[in-house]
This record gives structure tokens, C-alpha cells and sequence, in this order.
């Protein structure tokens, strides 16, 4: 509900709510997101707002009719998303949305298109869109959601009416996720390419318990070297079990070991700041120096793209530990 976002994105709140109350649509919308993580939900309920018939009656926040619930299950004709279409979006998708528009609205007096990540427009679906742009229809409503405005051309910028986010701080995206581990949402933002499989990670208390056993071994190898692959079972398999938590894993090991590298460097801890005084410890140990970090992330990221082709995963561990022995 659009409603959702009085207090974390006020001014955006305010500009798209009165739009609509004062009927003064824009045919383009450019959302300019700053990284906000929930920007196509924030696309989802003004588009929404639009489209529900309750909202023209008596301008509250509906969700619940008919029409707002299939627009929630992503049947509904009139509302169209377009998302890239593995690194770029395509004239192709935008010709076929234009020529879904150009029939007659059967289900409501407007039609919306949301282009999610507007920046990957390649120059030929740039071009296409720059025309569906300049003729605007009265009833098409186009939103245009980007990270960075300055990739995108101008002369599309020029003819969208420019939505500016708010940048949040960290305190309010973490409310924002029902979670205080900071740990886990950096985590997960680094694990998990969409909105809902993030969601779904920060949810999730076992990531909690994998990050932890992680922290462990990891501390475990730094103050007692090689004597940690007597308690793998233990330590890790019991846990890691299948490729892609052990990949995953891998992955935290190498985010462990690149703040180990940030503390050396003397810069801020990036990710593990809920484990600071360990990687602080660590990072003091006799045994790390830059190059020697910096050799077990090289490693670490070896050892990651072995993960999907080898067939005997316990083996690796011990060719993970004794390498970073230097054998
Ligand atoms: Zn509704």
C-alpha cells in the first residue's frame, strides 16, 4: 500500500499521493531509487493506486478488491512490468507492450508500464521508448525506475517527471526488514539477487546460525592452524551439506576474510560489523599480513568455482586448509 511508505519515503509519499488526489498525472514517471531496496513495491502501489476503483471513489488505500488483488498476483492486463532481459531490456519487449496498448482497455481507463532497472535500455528499446514517450497517450502511464539517472539519456529524462528517493539510513532499512542483524541483511543483500529471495534470507533463522558456525571455523583455523580438519564433522559438515550452502558459505568466508583485509588497510569493517571484535582479533593476529589475507581470498575464490564441478566436497575442505597452510 502506498500508504506503507509515509514515514520512509515521505516526500515521494507526498508527490504521488497528490498527484492522484489533485488528478494531475504525469504521463512519464522517472523513480529515481538511490539503492532504496523495495523500489518496484513502492512502483507496485502507486500503480495501484491508479488503477484500483476505490481509490477514485474515496481516496483511501485499498488492497483488497478484486482489482488490486490480481494486480498482487501479476494478472492484471492493463499493468505491464518490464524487466531486463538477462543484461539488457530489449526493443523487442517494448514492442510488444506497445503493441498490447495499443488495443482497447477492457478493465480500467488506464494502462501503466513499469520498466525496472531503466538504465539497461539498450539504445535500440531507448529509441523505441523515446517515441511511446513523445506521443504520449492520455491513458498510459509510464514509470521509469533507476538507480542512476545518469545512464540514462537525457532526452528520456527530460520528458519523465523526476521522482527523487530519499536515501535511507541504515537504521530505518534494517526496521524496514523486521531485523537488527546488520550482518545478515549485508549478507543477504550480497547473497541474493531479488527482493523477495532476500526477504526470505533475512527471515530465515538458520542463516543466522550459518553465519555464526562460519565465524567459528574461521576463528577456530586462525588461532589453531591446520588441528581444525580433526573437527570438521563437527565444525562444518553438519551443517554444509549440499553445494549451494557450501558455496554460499564460501562466499561469507570471503567477505570474512575481505573486512580481516579492511581492518589491515585501516578502513571501516563493511559487513561483519555485528562480529567486529573477532574480525578485529584476527585481523591482529601474528599471522596475517595484507599479502598473506589477501592470498587466502585469492584462494577462497579458486576454490568457489571448483564447488559446482567437484564431486567430493569433503575432500575440498582439506585442500582449502592446507593450501591456505601453503602446501
Ligand atoms: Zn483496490
Amino acid at each position: 500500500m502506498l500508504d506503507d511508505y509515509k514515514d520512509l519515503q515521505p516526500i515521494v509519499y507526498r508527490i504521488l499521493k497528490n498527484a492522484v488526489i489533485k488528478n494531475r498525472n504525469s504521463h512519464a514517471y522517472l523513480f529515481e531509487t538511490k539503492g532504496y531496496p523495495r523500489q518496484m513495491d513502492i512502483a507496485l502501489a502507486f500503480a495501484k493506486f491508479l488503477l484500483c476503483p476505490n481509490h477514485l471513489t474515496n481516496l483511501k488505500d485499498c488492497g483488497n478488491c478484486t482489482q488490486c488483488q490480481r494486480i498482487d498476483d501479476g494478472n492484471f492486463t492493463e499493468l505491464k512490468i518490464i524487466e531486463p532481459d538477462g543484461l539488457w531490456i530489449k526493443k523487442e519487449q517494448l514492442e510488444e507492450l506497445q503493441e498490447e496498448f495499443s488495443k482497447k482497455s477492457v478493465e480500467a481507463n488506464k494502462k501503466i508500464y513499469i520498466i525496472n532497472h531503466a538504465e539497461k535500455l539498450n539504445t535500440a528499446a531507448a529509441n523505441s521508448i523515446l517515441k511511446f514517450l513523445e506521443e504520449p497517450e492520455e491513458n498510459i502511464i509510464a514509470i521509469l525506475l533507476t538507480d542512476n539517472l545518469y545512464q540514462l539519456l537525457n532526452t528520456i529524462v527530460s520528458r519523465c517527471q523526476i521522482i527523487s528517493f530519499g536515501k535511507m539510513q541504515m537504521k530505518e532499512m534494517l526496521d524496514h526488514y523486521h531485523t537488527e542483524n546488520e550482518t545478515l541483511f549485508r549478507i543477504g543483500s550480497i547473497l541474493m539477487d531479488n527482493e523477495v529471495s532476500l526477504q526470505n534470507y533475512i527471515q530465515d533463522e538458520k542463516n543466522v546460525e550459518k553465519i555464526e558456525k562460519i565465524i567459528k571455523f574461521v576463528d577456530y583455523y586462525e588461532k589453531h592452524g591446520k588441528e581444525v580438519l580433526l573437527y570438521m564433522n563437527h565444525m562444518w559438515f553438519d551443517v554444509f551439506k549440499d553445494k549451494e550452502s557450501i558455496a554460499q558459505a564460501f562466499e561469507i568466508m570471503i567477505i570474512i576474510y575481505k573486512d580481516i583485509m579492511n581492518v589491515l588497510l585501516d578502513r571501516p569493517i563493511e559487513v561483519m560489523k555485528s562480529y567486529e571484535d573477532t574480525i578485529i582479533r584476527m585481523a591482529h593476529s601474528d599471522k596475517n599480513t595484507i599479502e598473506s589475507v589477501s592470498s587466502k581470498i585469492n584462494i577462497l575464490l579458486e576454490k568457489q568455482k571448483e564447488i559446482k564441478v567437484n564431486a567430493n566436497i569433503n575432500l575440498m575442505m582439506d585442500k582449502l586448509i592446507l593450501s591456505f597452510e601453503g602446501r
